[in-house]
Parts: C-alpha cells; structure tokens; sequence
C-alpha cells in the first residue's frame, strides 16, 4: 500500500551536496526528508585517499568522509529515508515525488543533488585496478603519482585539463585517444601540444589494464591496441586516468531545462533551476569543477535560498 509524507524541504541524493543542503536545512528547522537514492554517499564512496577536503591535516578515505557526513546530517535532525526515486512531478506545487518503496512524498521545495557518474572503459581490468594505479580524478589522485609515468585517456576537455595538471606532479604524462583528433578546446589543445612532459597517442584504445596482484594490487602497463592498424602493444605506465566524461543523474528531471549533455541548468550563482522551488546543487548541475568541496559549497546553498524562498 502506498503511503504520502508531506515536508517542507525534500533533499534528493546523498553526496557531499545532499547532506551539506541536509544539515543547513535541518538546522533551518525546515525538517528535511533525504531520499539516499541507489548509492548513499556518492562517488566518494568509490575513490580510496581524499587528500584535498579542507579539515583533515592527514589524509582521510572517501567512504569514511561520507559516513561522517551522513552522521552529522543525521545528528542535526534530517529524516533519512534508503530509497530512490522514480517519477517527479514538478508541474504544480507541492511538487509529488515517487520513490522505488511506493511512498509518495509532497514538498514545498526539492533539493536534487544525485550528481553524475564518471564513465568507465568498462574492461573487468579497469574495475580491479580501479584505485590501484586507475583512477578517475586527477585532482582528487594525481598527487599519489608523483615523477611517475602516467597515462589519460579520453581526447575531451577533461582528458586535457587533467594531462596538464598531471604534469604539475608525473614525470611524463600520455595521452591516449582513439581518433587522431581532439574534442578539447583550441585554447586547451595548444597549452596540451605546447607541454613539453606530455605525448599523444593517437587512434589507440585501451584493450587491458596490467598489473600484479602481489605484494600490492597495482597497475603496471597497458594494452593497447591501434584502431587503425590493429597492431596490439604493452606500455609500461604507473596509473592511469580514464577521463572519457560524466553522466549527470538527471534523466528523470526532464520537466527542468538542462543542457544537451543532461546537466540541470542553473540560474548563475545561485542553485536555483528552471522551476521556481526545485534547486540544484552538486555534479548534476556542475560539470566544470566537480569537486567534494565544490558540491558542498553549493548544497549549502540550495538549503539557503530553499530557507529564503519559503519564509516569503
Ligand atoms: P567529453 O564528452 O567532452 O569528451 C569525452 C572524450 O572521451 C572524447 O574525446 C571521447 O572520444 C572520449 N571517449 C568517450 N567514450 C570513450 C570510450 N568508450 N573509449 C575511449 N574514449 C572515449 O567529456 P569531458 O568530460 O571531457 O567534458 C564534458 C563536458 O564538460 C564538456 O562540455 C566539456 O567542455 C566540459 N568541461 C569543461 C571544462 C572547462 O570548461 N574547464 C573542463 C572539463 C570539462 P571522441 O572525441 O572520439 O568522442
């Protein structure tokens, strides 16, 4: 049987944007509900040392990052709820939102924070190695790479950015896309070209990640294999960083204006979306920084200018 909650302010998602906009709400007294969708905790969850979230002197582990987060979102009075949403209805207020336990919730304001995925190769060896010598973050993992010999693959903006920030750190960086030109910016592609600790390989896709599994699982080469003429060859690298894009959480919010990759769009500075009431905060509506801190920086203010708007 189904059954309906009402709240004043419904927090959709459960990364650093969702439980930042679930503690101020809470603390706001606006009696948050949190519906911690497929993967409580986001994508840290999946990254091993977070090096770069401000408070910890030493370094801290992802997943441990959002237990706290989940604590203290909990710890202030938000209502949690293991349960992901199906269908929205933002057509009229109070917005209707279903969830996977048939519950029907009503809210006077939503908060959606289901930030995005980063899109993997998908070879089984990529999933062992992941966060053994793989990653896909060069911000968040390029440090544990220091003058060693790296590989990005993707041929985007991403891809770029992070072979020349790799550089700040590796000893040589290679980039490794499958055709023989960029997608990346112009402006990026020269300061790319220009980089004298970077190379491309070009055609090329990735066929295997190796590595040994003792005594420490790591990364140690590549397979890879040139699309155009099919020649298989291993290269020694240390890590590798798969920077092929992100999929934002966003398909079921089709009533908002989002971009034509998915992004939910946002008026400038501030998290507000297409519909009056309904914010966004976090990777689903960010694809330039996407950092932990960023995200959290704006759940906060989706939890503030929900306050705002509803003691109007
Ligand atoms: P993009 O979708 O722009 O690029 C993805 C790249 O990965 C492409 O070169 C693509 O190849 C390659 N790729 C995709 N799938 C595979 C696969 N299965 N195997 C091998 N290669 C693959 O993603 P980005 O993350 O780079 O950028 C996403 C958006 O964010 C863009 O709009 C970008 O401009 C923006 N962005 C902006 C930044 C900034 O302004 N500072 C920084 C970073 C991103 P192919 O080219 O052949 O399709």
């Amino acid at each position: 049987m189904s059954t309906t909650n009402h709240t004043k302010t419904l927090i959709i998602g459960a990364g650093p944007a969702g439980y930042t906009a679930a503690i101020y709400a809470a603390r706001a007294n606006l009696q948050p509900i949190q519906l911690l969708g497929p993967q409580p905790g986001g994508q840290l969850t999946i990254t091993t040392d977070v090096e770069n979230y401000p408070g910890f002197k030493d370094v801290i582990q992802g997943p441990w990052l959002m237990e706290q987060m989940h604590a203290q979102a909990a710890h202030v009075g938000t209502d949690m709820r293991y349960e992901s949403v199906e269908k929205v209805d933002f057509s009229k207020r109070p917005f209707t939102v279903h969830t996977d336990s048939e519950v029907t919730y009503t809210a006077d304001t939503v908060i959606i924070a289901t930030g995005a995925q980063a899109k993997w190769l998908d070879i089984p060896s990529e999933a062992h190695f992941r966060g053994y010598g793989v990653s896909g973050c060069a911000t968040c993992d390029g440090f544990f790479f220091k003058n060693k010999n790296v590989a990005v693959i993707g041929g985007g903006n991403s891809a770029v950015e992070e072979a020349i920030y790799l550089t700040n750190h590796c000893a040589h960086v290679t980039l490794i896309h499958r055709r023989d030109t960029l997608r990346a910016e112009k402006i990026a592609q020269d300061r790319l070209f220009k980089n004298p600790k970077i190379s491309v390989i070009w055609d090329t896709a990735v066929e295997e990640f190796l590595g040994t599994d003792q005594p420490v699982r790591s990364l140690t080469a590549l397979r890879l294999k040139n699309l155009k003429t099919k020649a298989i060859t291993d290269h020694n690298f240390d890590g590798a960083f798969v920077a092929i894009g992100h999929t934002p959480m966003s398909a079921i919010f089709n009533q908002l204006q989002r971009d034509s990759e998915g992004y939910v769009v946002t008026t400038p500075g501030s998290t507000a979306t297409s519909i009056t009431g309904v914010f966004a905060a976090g990777d689903v509506q960010d694809k330039v920084f996407r950092q932990a801190v960023t995200a959290a920086g704006q759940g906060c203010m989706a939890a503030l200018e929900a306050e705002k708007l509803l003691s109007h």
